[in-house]
């Protein structure tokens, strides 16, 4: 059974289009096309952390906007140098 193609990145050998898959332990992994080369992460973090460089998560968490502090009145002030008349 093949796994499911995660994304797609550029084979660290070759440059050659590659799918990154993840396999059992969801751990990335890929086997070029081109020259055969393979890659297979061994720690948890550091795969999520080339899923998260190479594919962003396609429904990102946004932070609700903060909303802008209220802008303070401007003071009165006085036009300084304006001459009537
Ligand atoms: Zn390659």
């Amino acid at each position: 059974m093949s796994r499911e193609t995660v994304t797609r990145h550029s084979c660290h050998n070759c440059g050659g289009d590659v799918a990154v898959k993840k396999n059992v332990a969801e751990k990335a992994y890929y086997t070029c096309d081109h020259c055969g080369f393979k890659a297979q992460h061994t720690w948890q973090r550091s795969s999520d952390a080339y899923l998260s460089k190479i594919a962003p998560t396609p429904a990102p968490t946004q932070a609700p906007k903060a909303t802008p502090a209220p802008t303070p009145a401007p003071a009165n002030r006085r036009s300084a140098g304006t001459i009537l008349g």
